[in-house]
């Protein structure tokens, strides 16, 4: 048998490479860890977490609006978009230092600097070459741009959360999870925001019903210019120019492409191994995320499955017990919950009407658009929707759908309920909590019947 350096040599310290390492390493494997960015990836640096921060500021500007009906007498506040952001990028060095911690406790060596491969069971590292039992591809995805004329002087996720100023007007292209939850962002931060999206409705892949109401709110927070798309973007004396297809002409301070991510395999030594990419780009792997070398395991948005942070995190952990705990567990993508974090809350678990049809299903429908009696007294024209999608055969609760403040933290517990497979009986004879928005999603009785 050949010596290796390492039993696991792991390339990318982000979700799904962390968590991988951490595992491998705490089941008695020699982990090395390769990062060339910022320990905790995407998630932690540029994504999930300082996102959220983002969005929790935005919602002060709602609460302190809503205070008012309720006898709160608010003077004129002013947004600091300095102390934002520093405070984010305080409290992610933060987190930079617990998972620092974490492999070092852990026993991982975390090595800093970009790491190629350069064979089976190579890595390579400026002058330093590693051998390793075991490679894991947790290198992540990065956000790709049409090539537009002028798209240089664009933005993505990458750079927004680190502006210098809060732009007074900013173009947000897209209309998926990062253009949505954005668009929230900075209209409720005082940015003059339009939103141009290809398509009609926000959100493509969600549930057409949910959709449309997002949409609707969204286009009460921001310009929205739908089925269009930009022409060419150019610099001018006072920002930027955008003529769109349409012809329109907008004038921006910034302009921000959220038009996806791509997997991030650009010069990471592939042809010196057998690994294959799908047509997409990403890494073919097979169901226990081994490539098609059979050393070299792959996990993350670099697969290109769900990019979604607790999906990664799932996958890395499956490899590491698999490998070193001779685990056989299966990943489960079924009823992988997911919320947007845009104003209000997308939630969602399960199918949507749309795929529980084309899936065969004969379905009932159940949904309620409804005022959350929190806006009775704030004057807020926001509104709730739930929906279920039900089984007509069986009465399974196949997806759940909300439209609300905090939808991310309730769809968290119906996930369970609906990963044991609950049913519309099971929901019915549940006591609700009073009074919640929640609690209508156990009482919703008017059934829609749904084309099928
Ligand atoms: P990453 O976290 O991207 O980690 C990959 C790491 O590999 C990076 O640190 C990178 O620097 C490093 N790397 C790459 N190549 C090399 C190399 N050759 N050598 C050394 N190091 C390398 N998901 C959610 O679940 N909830 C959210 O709210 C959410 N919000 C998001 C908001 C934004 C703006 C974005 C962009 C994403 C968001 N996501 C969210 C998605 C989530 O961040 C990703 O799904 C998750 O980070 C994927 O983890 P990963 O381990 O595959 O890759
Ligand atoms: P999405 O795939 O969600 O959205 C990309 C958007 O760009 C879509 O609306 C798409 O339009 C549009 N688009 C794609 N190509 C073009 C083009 N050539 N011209 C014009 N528009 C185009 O990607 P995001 O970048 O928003 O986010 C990446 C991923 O990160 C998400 O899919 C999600 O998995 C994850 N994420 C998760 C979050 C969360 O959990 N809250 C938050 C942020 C990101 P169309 O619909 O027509 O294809």
């Amino acid at each position: 048998m050949p010596d290796f350096d390492y039993d696991l040599f792991v390339i990318g310290a982000g979700s799904g490479g962390v968590r991988a390492s951490r595992i491998a390493a705490s089941l008695g494997a020699r982990v090395a860890v390769a990062e060339e960015r910022y320990l905790g990836g995407t998630c932690v640096n540029v994504g999930c977490v300082p996102k959220k921060l983002f969005s929790y500021a935005a919602h002060f500007h709602d609460d302190l609006q809503d205070a008012r009906g309720f006898g709160w007498a608010v003077p004129e506040v002013a947004f600091d978009w300095d102390t934002l952001r520093d405070n984010k990028d305080k409290e992610i060095k933060r987190l930079n230092g617990i998972y620092e911690s974490l492999l070092e406790d852990a026993g991982v060596r975390i090595l800093e600097g970009r790491a190629r491969l350069s064979g089976p069971n190579r890595v390579t590292m400026g002058s330093e070459e590693y051998t390793a039992r075991r490679i894991l591809l947790a290198v992540g995805g990065w956000p790709w741009n049409p090539e537009y004329p002028g798209a240089e002087h664009a933005i993505t996720s990458n750079e927004v959360f680190y502006l210098e100023r809060l732009p007074e007007s900013i173009v947000i292209v897209g209309g998926g999870y990062i253009a949505v939850e954005f668009a929230s962002i900075f209209s409720r931060l005082g940015t003059k925001t339009t939103l141009v999206y290809r398509r009609d409705t926000l959100l493509r892949g969600f549930d057409a019903e949910i959709r449309g109401f997002i949409t609707a709110a969204i286009g009460q927070q921001v310009a929205l210019r739908l089925e269009d798309d930009v022409a060419n973007i150019a610099k001018t004396d006072n920002g930027l120019a955008v003529t769109l297809k349409s012809g329109c002409e907008l004038s921006c301070e910034q302009i921000m492409l959220a038009t996806g991510r791509r997997p991030l395999t650009d010069d990471l030594g592939l042809d010196s191994t057998s690994v294959e990419l799908t047509p997409s780009g990403a890494i073919k792997v097979n169901d226990r995320f081994q490539t098609a070398e059979s050393s070299i395991y792959a996990v993350g948005d670099v697969i290109d499955r769900v990019a979604l942070t607790p999906v990664a995190l799932a996958e890395g952990q499956l490899v590491a017990r698999a490998l070193f705990a001779g685990d056989v567990g299966e990943m489960e993508y079924r009823n992988v919950p997911t919320a947007v974090f845009c104003h209000p809350n997308l939630g969602t678990v399960g199918l949507s009407e749309e795929q529980a049809l084309a899936q065969g299903h004969q379905i009932d429908v159940y949904s309620s658009v409804t005022r959350p009696l929190k806006h009775t007294l704030s004057g807020s024209e926001e509104r709730a929707m739930l929906k279920l999608v039900v089984d007509r055969a069986d009465e399974r609760v196949l997806g759940l759908h909300i439209a609300s403040a905090d939808a991310g933290e309730i769809v968290q517990g119906f996930a369970v309920a609906l990963n044991c497979g609950a049913t519309k009986a099971d929901f019915d004879r549940t006591i609700g909590i009073h009074p919640t928005l929640a609690e209508e999603l156990v009482t919703l009785r008017s059934k829609r019947e749904s084309a099928t």
